[in-house]
Formats: structure tokens, sequence, C-alpha cells
């Protein structure tokens, strides 16, 4: 079966630059992703989606209908597109022998994915038909300071909390910044904790942060990295690796559930 990717991150981190990306990467290495946008609010997408939200929903004319405000229109749209969602699945599962990958790009704003019921019935719907991940994406030039960094990790293992699925966390933007003191503070505490003695923003909170960073140091354990350039293509290779292990890692963590549910 095809393995399902939700592209996940803050509104300008590089979501729908990465599905292009992505999406042409995987065509070059022959395999065959279907492309659903689920970004209602998006005005242009650079890639061609096998299903889109904006042709099941006119954002504009929810705003209008129900006198609604940008971010309750997302919502609603959202909304709408989640009661659909099965017959977008039966779609894809019409071409489950010939697709590889099932691409999700999300609304620009994080929280209209993550913390919404109609976000939770789209991850949940799509993790029970195939093995899915989760595309954490972080803009790295707007990562670069150790507490920055920090606060988007945190969110992003408030994902795993809110999903139990693998997250691949997606370094993005590398050709304008460089990843590597990101992944080497993710690989050693040590270097983390320097960083933070390096920086003068860090002094607020700074115990707190010391603490948190130690409890994250587990949960990085378990992730996957990849730093790549959606602007280049640079790293997407080691990405369609990552994304295989993690639908690995989905089907064994699967198969131990439904073992302990026996
Ligand atoms: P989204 O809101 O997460 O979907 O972000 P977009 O894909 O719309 O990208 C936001 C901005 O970042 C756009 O101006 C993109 O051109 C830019 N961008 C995305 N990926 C990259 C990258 O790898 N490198 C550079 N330099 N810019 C990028
Ligand atoms: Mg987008």
């Amino acid at each position: 079966p095809p393995v399902a990717c939700l592209v996940i991150g803050m509104a300008g981190s590089g979501k729908t630059t990465l599905m292009r990306a992505l999406s042409d990467r995987m065509g070059v290495l022959g395999q065959v992703p279907y492309i659903i946008n689920a970004d209602p609010a998006v005005a242009h997408v650079p890639y061609v989606a096998n299903i889109d939200i904006r042709d099941a929903v006119n954002y504009k004319e929810v705003m209008k209908q129900y006198g609604l405000g940008p971010n309750g229109a997302i919502l609603t749209a959202l909304n709408l597109f989640a009661t659909k969602f099965d017959q977008v699945l039966e779609l894809c599962k019409r071409r489950a022998d010939e697709v590889s990958h099932v691409l999700v790009d999300t609304p620009g704003q994080i929280e209209a994915f993550t913390w919404s019921a109609s976000g939770q019935i789209i991850t949940e719907s799509v993790a029970s038909e195939m093995p899915t991940c989760v595309l954490f994406v972080l803009d790295v030039p707007r990562s670069r300071s150790p507490t920055t960094f920090m606060s988007n990790m945190l969110y992003a293992c408030s994902i795993l909390y809110k999903t139990r699925l693998p997250i691949v966390v997606v370094l993005n933007k590398t050709d304008v910044a460089k990843a590597d003191d990101l992944v080497g503070w993710m690989r050693d505490f040590e270097l983390f904790q320097k960083a933070l003695d390096d920086d003068r923003d860090a002094t607020y909170a700074s115990t707190l942060t010391r603490s948190m960073s130690l409890a994250l140091d587990e949960f990085y354990a378990g992730l996957e990295v990849v730093p790549v350039s959606a602007a280049t293509g640079d790293g997407l290779d080691a990405l369609v690796g990552a994304i295989t292990r993690a639908a690995t890692e989905f089907e064994e963590g699967y198969a131990l559930e439904a073992k302990a549910s026996l």
C-alpha cells in the first residue's frame, strides 16, 4: 500500500514548496505520489493536485455565507472537507496499486490542522487506511536561536502526542542557513547546553529551558531528522529514505498495538 505523509509546519516554513519539490523528486525516482491539497485558503499551489480542497469548498464563499473571518472560514472549510474525506480515501484506494505515496498539504496556520476536530478526523482516517507519518517542516533560518528551536521541537512533541504517528523533522531552507547546528543540538545534549550558555536571550526561564531540553533529548532519540532545501532540492533523497523508515516504524508500532489489544 502507499505511504501517507501529512506535511505539517508553521506558516511560511515551506510546506507547499516542499510538496512540489518532493513530488517532483519522487517522480524522478520512479515513484508515483498522489497529491492532496487540504489548505482552503492558498491562492496558488505550485504542484498539480490530484485532490484539492478548493474544488470541494470555496473558502471566500464560506466567509460570506456564514459571516466568518478568515480563521473561522478555514476551519469551516476543513470541517466540510473532513465530512467528505471517506470519498477522498476511496479515490486514493482505487489507485493503491500504482501509487507509492500520498502527500497531504495542510493549511498555512499550523493550529488549523493540529488543533481542530477535522484535522484529527483527516489524520485518523488516513492512518487507518495506510502507513502514515508526519513531515514536520521547520524553517531553519528562523530557528537558529536555541530557545526558538526548542519551542518548535516542543510543538513537534505535542504533535506526536496528538497523532501518535512517526515524525520526520524536515529542517528546511538549508540554502539560506545551514542546519548543522540544529542537528548537533539534537544529537548531543552538551552542544545544546553550550548554545544556551552563549545565547543572551536564553536567560529568561533558563532553568526551565534546561530541564525541558533534557526531556526533549529522549524525544529526539526516536526522531528522523533530515536537512533539506525545498528550493534547490537538496536532501530530498534522504527525506524519501526517512519516509520509508517512518512507514516501517508505523507498521511495527501498529502491529504492537494490535497485539496488545488481543
Ligand atoms: P507554507 O506556508 O508552509 O506552505 O510555506 P510556502 O511553501 O508557501 O513557503 C513560504 C515561503 O518560503 C515562500 O516564499 C517560499 O518561496 C519560501 N521557501 C520555501 N522553501 C524554501 C527553501 O527551501 N529555501 C528558500 N530560500 N525559500 C523557501
Ligand atoms: Mg502552504
